[in-house]
């Protein structure tokens, strides 16, 4: 992190602008609303600064910079389009210790503004640290789309109430009190404006939690899809399921990005088992999960991909069931999705593909699946956890009728920075991920579709690809 985000009490202190044009009026405009008082050094003003300071709302020195103007100043700002003014006032600033900010030029800064997301009390700050200002305003836009435009009115609401909900609960049910009004109706009725029938909601609740059902607060279970990698595929869902968790049990294939979109003061647990796991750890997973829920917790059981997918979710949700533990399950986008749409492999065509199939590489060495059926054309099929067993898997296919020549291809880590994608043939397939080294997590795609051609732009960058999607 080259800078860290703070949020800075001004009010009633002094700040100081060099400059009088529309630079310094835009920071001008940040530093008068967080209720600083504000003098402005220029030999002249612009218009919107000349038209505040004749509303009195800052102290015009119309004069030259000199570093007494510094005297008393909490902060100070060059805005001047002069270099050597700017430059003279971050040295007088930092002779002083003075935080300075001096506009496009970061080595004479010692903070930066960040895009600001003004919802207030709401603030959210974005910055690029001064690699991408025009990205970081990307970021501040989308969020801002994400935030509803009465988010600063639901956060005084809920302030304004902190006190009484203090009293009326300890610290550690607070918390989940919060949360059902956050997600209840009274936020809604507030963010649509409606507050004497949000104030009457907030009672009714407040009421019906003053008196508990006995016991502890049950807990239960979201058993969540972690999608292929990309913490950006993750579900809108999962993310607040993940905000709301008290404890994350996740797999060997999650990564840290995604487990960083978490609560932070969430416990985190690895139950790192292989792909496909063995049957007394997946006992031990289960224990765990129904022990926690008993205990009052809300479990988060992290899973890549889809749970319900080679993820053993049927088996952890008949095992709560069991125990009477309330579960949901968050669909996640599956391995097969995520490399289809990493490489540009259609699942799935008209001309090509009429059946789409996903199959466990482990069970290529039982004798449960129909090679017969897998050796068709005109299908898809997917196998997971069949990097081990690739040459088994192709002497199956070969022996049950695929030609020799039938496309098939390799994605290894798909959606993540390092996805690689090897094309190739039934034939040779199993001798390119040798000579490749090709490693878990990686899935094997047979069929037509793995030879179609797509931008090699999709392939190699999806990460580019997602930025450039945003930018459009
Ligand atoms: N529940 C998961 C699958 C778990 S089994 C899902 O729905 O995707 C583990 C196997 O999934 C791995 O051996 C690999 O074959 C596949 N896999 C998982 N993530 C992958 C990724 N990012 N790229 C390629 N294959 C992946």
């Amino acid at each position: 992190m080259d800078y860290l985000p703070l949020f800075l009490r001004l009010e009633g202190s002094s700040a100081l602008i060099v400059g009088g044009g529309t630079v310094a009026a835009r920071k001008a405009d940040w530093l008068l609303k967080a209720g600083a008082r504000l003098s402005v050094v220029a030999p002249a003003l612009g218009t919107e600064l000349g038209a505040r300071a004749a509303r009195a709302e800052l102290v015009h020195h119309a004069a030259r910079f000199s570093p007494q103007h510094l005297e008393g100043c909490a902060i100070a700002v060059a805005a001047s389009d002069e270099p050597a003014v700017n430059a003279a006032v971050s040295a007088a600033a930092r002779a002083r210790r003075i935080p300075v900010n001096v506009v496009d030029s970061a080595e004479l800064s010692t903070f930066i503004f960040p895009a600001i997301i003004d919802r207030s009390p709401i603030v959210v700050a974005v910055s690029s640290a001064g690699h991408a200002p025009v990205l970081a305003r990307r970021v501040r836009e989308l969020i801002e789309a994400l935030l509803p435009a009465r988010l600063g009115a639901l956060a005084r609401f809920l302030g304004a109430r902190r006190a009484a909900v203090r009293r009326a609960f300890r610290a550690s049910a607070r918390r989940a009190f919060w949360e059902r009004i956050i997600s209840g109706p009274a936020a809604g009725e507030v963010l649509a404006g409606q507050e004497p029938a949000a104030e009457r909601s907030f009672a009714a609740e407040l009421h019906r939690a003053r008196r508990p059902a006995s016991g502890v607060g049950a807990g239960e279970v979201y058993l969540i899809g972690a999608g292929p990698g990309d913490p950006d595929l993750l579900t809108l869902r999962a993310l607040q399921l993940l905000q709301q968790a008290d404890v994350i049990l996740y797999d060997r294939l999650v990564p840290e990005a995604i487990l960083e979109r978490a609560r932070r003061d969430a416990e985190r647990i690895f139950v790192g088992k292989e792909s496909g796991g063995h049957p007394g750890r997946q006992g031990e997973i289960e224990e765990l999960l129904v022990e926690l829920a008993r205990a009052g917790k809300r479990v988060a059981r992290l899973k890549g991909g889809d749970p319900f997918v080679f993820g053993r979710g049927g088996e952890e949700v008949e095992a709560l069931t069991r125990h009477g533990i309330p579960w949901r399950v968050v669909p996640g986008i599956t391995a097969a999705l995520g490399a289809a749409a990493g490489s540009g492999i259609p699942l799935t065509h008209r001309d090509h593909a009429h059946s789409v199939t996903l199959v466990s590489g482990h069970a290529a060495t039982d004798n449960s699946l129909d090679w017969r059926a897998l050796a068709r054309c005109k299908q898809t099929v997917v196998f997971y956890m069949g990097v081990a067993q690739l040459p088994h898997i192709v002497a199956r296919l070969r022996a049950a009728g695929a030609p020799a020549d039938r496309p098939a291809a390799l994605i290894e880590r798909a959606s993540l920075p390092e996805q690689r994608v090897l094309r190739s043939s039934l034939m040779e397939i199993a001798s390119v991920a040798l000579r490749e080294r090709v490693a878990a997590p990686a899935l094997l795609i047979v069929g037509a579709v793995t030879a179609l051609g797509v931008s090699k732009r999709a392939i190699d960058a999806p990460a580019i690809a997602a930025v450039a999607g945003a930018g459009a």
